[in-house]
């Protein structure tokens, strides 16, 4: 492999020699390329030379990259070209942090998620009952109550004459907070009189009988009773989730509590070249002894499937009241939110964090609320005390609420903080109300983070968000919410360039995942990842931005798709 890449930028070398020196002499002896792509706007993410016209692809990667007439120099007879008719060209998108099998199973599931009133949720839910076998569950759903007036938690009863069998078990778009109908409740013995858990609630009404709703750990007392998915099934989610990234120009996702499951068609498909997307799977940290005792350690793998890291929640969020704050809610004083259950107790939490690191795995912890953001910088900070320095990258997924003493240390202990932009236009549209004016202020603090040193990864925590990255770049630059109510932007002086969200969507995810030497850019020797845009996200008006789509999508010089009109 070593062998192979050492030639490709020999190759690439090559090329830059050809174009500076007496090209059409030597031209017979460079390898034609396999594919041209040219005629295009293209912006590289590489600081060396940010803009081309051409890309030259031989294999999977990239060997030259440049002005038309420069690139034509890799023609030969059997070279597939590509005219882009002068759109712009970028490298491929790179989602930080998605949950990919469980979006697939998304996409044939219930969609609550834009539901405006309650009688709709539960219209939706009655027609999904319907069309499910007897024995089967409702599942999924990401629904919002925050789009209903008032913004009052769904509960079992408002279901149950439309599910008088079917088990149903939809949750929150969060992930934090689901819903179960009286059968499901029925299914898992859930009473009265079982009680709440550490890092979890079981939502009562007046007289202390359950509502349905689960928050957080009280979930599981559900999950347990759902029947396991079959190969089939998750073999069938993760195709339709490969189609959809293929669709929407995103060629690496990096898959956060990925299940052993489904790592390994993963793998299938890889072996089948059907592997669309490039993979970096994140299983859960209480995990990590099995990667360890393998021998594996961080982006372990080949440039299709890698494994390595581990993910680990140190609270809930926003939406469900459980992100953990310094200080209480401003709608719910009686609560500051709550750590996690995987933080119970905390030296468990500390030591389970320690040994990974000595393994040489890497870590990304979810925190949302200030003080669950602060708790783990302040593990981070004990785990290189007791390994000792080395270039480990650890990451803080979402690190949506900054108390403002955070940011330095957040540069200077080297964190990377993996972001999803579109969660700052949706819950942008009810966050002030929840912690109030001044805490809003370092709230999805892109422009923050970047301005004090910090690398910023950019994903969207699919299906919780559209997987869409032009949504997420729409979001980050404009920070517009949904509402309509943001035109100029909320909380504007956080808004980041055009430029700035692309490289932190690419360069930036690739850092994250340590491969930042073979994707990220397009650069003669990365993999040859690259997505065309129907319409410049550089020169059109920044409201524009959500609606551009991609029309072709190359991972490793093949088209996994095109748009057809
Ligand atoms: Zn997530």
């Amino acid at each position: 492999m070593k062998g192979i890449v050492q030639q490709l930028v020999w190759a690439g070398a090559w090329a830059i020699a050809l174009v500076t020196s007496v090209a059409t002499a030597v031209q017979a002896q460079a390898p034609a390329a396999d594919l041209i792509v040219t005629n295009a706007k293209v912006w590289t993410v590489d600081r060396e030379r940010p803009h081309a016209e051409a890309v030259a692809v031989l294999g999977e990667r990239i060997v030259a990259v440049g002005s038309r007439a420069e690139v034509e120099l890799w023609r030969g007879p059997k070279t597939q070209v590509i005219d882009a008719g002068g759109r712009r060209l970028l490298p491929g998108f790179n989602d930080s942090h998605v949950h990919f099998s469980q979006g697939g199973s998304q996409l044939d599931s219930v969609d609550l998620k834009d539901a405006p009133t309650p009688e709709e949720f539960v219209r939706r839910i009655a027609e999904q009952v319907k069309k499910t076998p007897p024995g089967e569950w409702v599942l999924g759903g990401n629904w919002d109550h925050e789009n209903w007036t008032p913004a009052e938690l769904p509960t079992r009863h408002m279901i149950d004459a439309v599910s008088p069998t079917t088990p149903v078990f939809v949750n929150r778009y969060d992930g934090h907070m689901a819903l179960a109908n009286s059968a499901a409740l029925r299914l898992a013995t859930v009473t009265a009189k079982t009680p709440d858990l550490p890092g979890g609630v079981i939502v009562r009404d007046a007289k202390g009988q359950p509502t349905g709703a689960l928050k957080d750990a009280a979930m599981d007392y559900v999950e347990r009773v759902i029947p396991a998915k079959t190969r089939e099934k998750r073999l069938r989610a993760i195709r339709q989730a490969l189609d959809h990234a293929a669709s929407l120009g995103v060629t690496s996702v990096q898959e956060m509590y990925s299940e052993y499951e489904d790592i390994s068609i993963y793998a299938q498909l890889a072996e089948e070249g059907e592997l669309k997307a490039r993979v970096y799977a994140v299983p859960a940290l209480s995990t990590w002894d099995r990667l360890a005792r393998a021998g594996v350690r961080r982006a372990f793998g080949s440039a299709h499937l890698r494994i390595g890291a581990l993910k680990e929640s140190s609270d809930g969020s926003l939406g469900s009241t459980t992100a953990y704050f310094f200080e209480p809610y401003d709608d719910a004083p009686g609560t500051r939110g709550l750590l996690g259950p995987g933080m119970h107790p905390m030296a468990r939490a500390r030591g389970r964090m320690m040994e990974a690191d000595a393994a040489g795995l890497q870590l990304c912890i979810h925190a949302i609320g200030d003080q669950a953001i602060s708790t783990v910088l302040d593990l981070f900070a004990d785990v290189v005390r007791a390994n000792g320095e080395r270039d480990r990258r650890l990451r803080i997924e979402h690190a949506q609420h900054m108390a403002g003493k955070d940011f330095e240390r957040f540069a200077v202990q080297k964190v990377i903080a993996s972001m999803q932009p579109y969660h700052a236009i949706d819950d942008g549209r009810w966050a002030e109300k929840r912690i109030g004016p001044e805490r809003i202020q370092t709230t999805y603090a892109f422009r923050a983070f970047l301005d004090h040193g910090v690398r910023l990864a950019f994903g969207t925590d699919w299906p919780v968000a559209p997987l869409d990255p032009l949504q997420g770049i729409y979001a980050a630059v404009t920070r517009a919410t949904l509402d309509g109510k943001n035109p100029n932007g909320w909380v504007p002086q956080e808004k980041i360039s055009v430029a700035e969200a692309v490289e932190t969507y690419t360069m930036g995810s690739a850092y994250a995942e340590f491969q930042e030497v073979d994707k990220g850019s397009i650069t003669p020797g990365k993999l040859a990842d690259m997505v065309l845009l129907s319409d410049d996200i550089f020169s059109i008006a920044r409201e524009a931005i959500r609606n551009v789509k991609a029309v072709l999508t190359l991972v490793g010089g093949r088209v996994v798709w095109e748009k057809r009109d």
